[in-house]
């Protein structure tokens, strides 16, 4: 399958790797929109969030979180699931953003 999330957990693309483990990665975005924002992916590909058939996946994605940013430092951050072409998901393997750093203003744009 083409997909480059799939590419980057199978290590075919290189990318800024901040986590690893059995199920899921953690990688910083290529194109950032705060000082920190990198985005975690189970490595099995699920195109989004509706795909997703297993709580397990949910808890090894979200779980992950506040030990990563515990490990950067970082208390308060923005968690962002874009679900579908109209709420802004460009790429379709399911991926949490993770933004930190500076102000976020609400309602989300
Ligand atoms: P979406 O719009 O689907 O919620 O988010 C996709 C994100 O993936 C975007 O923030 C975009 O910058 C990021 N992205 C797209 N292609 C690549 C890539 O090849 N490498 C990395 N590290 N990030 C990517
Ligand atoms: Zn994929």
């Amino acid at each position: 399958m083409d997909c480059i999330f799939c590419k980057i957990a199978g290590k075919e693309i290189s990318s800024s790797l901040i986590y690893e483990d059995e199920n899921v990665v953690a990688f910083n975005d290529l194109n950032p929109q705060a000082p920190v924002h990198f985005l975690v992916i189970p490595k099995k590909h699920y195109s989004s969030l509706n795909e997703i058939d297993s709580k397990e996946v949910f808890a090894q994605i979200f779980s992950v979180i506040p030990e990563i940013t515990k490990k950067l430092g970082i208390k308060e951050y923005r968690t962002v699931v874009n679900t579908g072409a109209s709420a802004g998901q460009t790429v379709f393997h399911i991926h949490v953003h993770v933004m930190s750093g500076r102000n976020f203003t609400w309602p989300a744009g």
